[in-house]
C-alpha cells in the first residue's frame, strides 16, 4: 500500500498517518517532520529552512522530493504512508516523485482547521504559534493542494473522508473507503 494523506493544517494527517501506518505495517513518512528535523540539523542551510517553515511557506520542490526519496530508500519495499506530499501539482508531476496507489483527503472546514491549530499552538511548532503562518498554510492548501486533489480525483485514486469525526471513526472511514482489500488484524 502506497498511500498519501492530504488535508489542511489541523486536518489530522499526523494522527491518521500513525494509525494507518500501524494498520498496514508500513513506514510513515511525514514531510513536515522530516523538514523540521532537517531545519535543526542541516548545518549552513538550516536557518533558512527553519525560517521558511516558521513563516508557513512551502519548501522548494526539489528539496521536498529528495527528502521524501531519502526516507523511502531507507524504508524497504512493502509500501508506505506519506503525510503531506505531494502538496503542489509540480511535486505530483515531479519525475522523481514516488508512485501512489491511493490518496486520502481528510476534509475539514477552514474554521475547524484554524481552531485545531490554535488549540495546539503551545505545543512547540513555531508555525502553529503564528497566525500569519497558519493563514498562509491554509491559503496554500486552497491554491496549491486543491488542484492536486483534483488531479487524483480524475485518476480515480482519491478518497475523501470527513475529518471532523473522532480519530477512530476517521480511520475506520478511510479503511472502508480505500479501494484495496483490508489487511487482517
Ligand atoms: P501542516 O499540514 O499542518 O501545515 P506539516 O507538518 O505537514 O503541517 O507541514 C509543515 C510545513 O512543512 C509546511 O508549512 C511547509 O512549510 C513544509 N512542507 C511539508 N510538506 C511539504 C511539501 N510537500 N512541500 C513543500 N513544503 C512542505
Amino acid at each position: 500500500m502506497r498511500l498519501a494523506l492530504l488535508g489542511k493544517p489541523g486536518a489530522g494527517k499526523g494522527t491518521q498517518g500513525v494509525r494507518l501506518a500501524r494498520h498496514f505495517g508500513v513506514p510513515l513518512i511525514s514531510t513536515g517532520e522530516l523538514l523540521r528535523h532537517r531545519a535543526y540539523t542541516d548545518g549552513a542551510a538550516a536557518g533558512e529552512l527553519a525560517e521558511l517553515l516558521a513563516r508557513g511557506e512551502l519548501v522548494p520542490d526539489d528539496l521536498v522530493v529528495s527528502v521524501v526519496n531519502e526516507s523511502l530508500a531507507a524504508s524497504g519495499a512493502g509500501g508506505y504512508v506519506i503525510d503531506g506530499f505531494p502538496r503542489t501539482l509540480s511535486q505530483a508531476r515531479h519525475a522523481a516523485a514516488p508512485t501512489l496507489d491511493a490518496v486520502v483527503h481528510l476534509a475539514v472546514p477552514d474554521d475547524v482547521a484554524l481552531s485545531r491549530v490554535a488549540e495546539r499552538a503551545g505545543a512547540g511548532r513555531a508555525d502553529d504559534a503564528r497566525r500569519d503562518a497558519t493563514a498562509r498554510r491554509l491559503r496554500s492548501f486552497h491554491d496549491d493542494t486543491e488542484p492536486v486533489l483534483e488531479l487524483y480525483r480524475r485518476r480515480g485514486i482519491l478518497t475523501t473522508v470527513d475529518g471532523t469525526q473522532p480519530p477512530e471513526q476517521v480511520t475506520e472511514a478511510i479503511l472502508q473507503a480505500l479501494p484495496v482489500p483490508r489487511a487482517s488484524g
